[in-house]
């Protein structure tokens, strides 16, 4: 690291990314300049209060993506510990579907944290109010894109999810994408089925499997890293939607939405 590097990282957020429940990452992001420390999807309280505590961190603020037990199980704990506002969206804000939330969030809302700030992107489609939190480099994108992978479908349809999809995949190709999940191994073996001749691919997975034999994180990977391997950012790759059309009949193969749909059906049959 030269000294330029030194000083976009003096600039922007420190993340620390927390292993958490059996293949969840909840995050501290802190601002380099005023310590002031978000807690991103605290799905258990205990490895959150032991990493506050080692790095001397007090929360400033909350940041939610969505309203499942494994992103809000931590909250009521840390909250009793460490008051602090609890940022989530409008909509589960409205339907009380996140423990102690204070602010509902809306598309483009954006929430300072120190001499940061992270902006609203509205993504429904794991649930109805998902939302993910941006900044310069980085998203929080919680159960919507994983490393080679998306969320399942529980709450809203396909075509919500794909929207969701490409609004994120219109962010700089350098974002770093910090999810939810440590599913990536089975998320590219999925992905290996439908290209098996891609050769990012196929390095990325021999890459991934080494990591994970060592107990190391995936995470993050970047939007370009996904856009070359992951299913769900591929619907217009003609490989891919031959393969899913060998399983699963698509009324119209140039319409990205349903071959989509059709990836997101095998998948969870996979
Ligand atoms: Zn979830
Ligand atoms: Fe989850």
């Amino acid at each position: 690291m030269g000294p330029y590097s030194d000083l976009i990282f003096q600039m922007s957020l420190h993340l620390i990314q927390l292993p958490i429940l059996t293949d969840n990452y909840a995050y501290l992001a802190v601002c380099s300049q005023t310590k002031a420390c978000a807690v991103v999807d605290p799905g258990e309280s205990d490895s959150v209060l032991e990493a506050l505590d080692h790095h001397k961190f007090t929360p400033s603020l909350y940041l939610i993506t969505h309203h499942h037990g494994d992103h809000v199980d931590g909250l009521s704990s840390l909250v009793a510990r460490y008051p602090a506002p609890v940022y989530g969206s409008q909509f589960d804000l409205e339907r009380h579907q996140i423990p102690h939330q204070t602010f509902g969030l809306r598309e483009n809302d954006t929430v300072a944290l120190g001499i940061s700030s992270f902006s609203v992107i509205e993504t429904p489609g794991h649930t109805l109010g998902h939302i993910c939190f941006t900044w310069s480099d980085g998203i929080f994108s919680g159960d919507t894109l994983f490393a080679g992978g998306c969320g399942r479908l529980f709450e809203g349809d396909a075509s919500m999810m794909y929207m969701s999809l490409q609004k994120i995949a219109a962010l700089s190709d350098h974002t770093l994408i910090y999810c939810g999940h440590e599913y990536t191994d089975s998320n590219l073996a999925f992905a290996h089925t439908l290209e098996p001749n891609n050769s990012t691919l196929n390095q990325k997975i021999s890459d991934v499997k080494t990591k994970r034999a060592k107990n190391i994180s995936t995470i993050p990977t970047t939007l370009k890293e996904e856009k070359s391997y992951n299913p769900f950012l591929r619907a217009h790759v003609p490989e891919l939607i031959h393969s899913v059309q060998k399983l699963f009949e698509i009324k119209n193969p140039k319409d990205p939405t349903l071959v989509f749909e059709a990836t997101r059906l095998l998948k969870d049959q996979f």
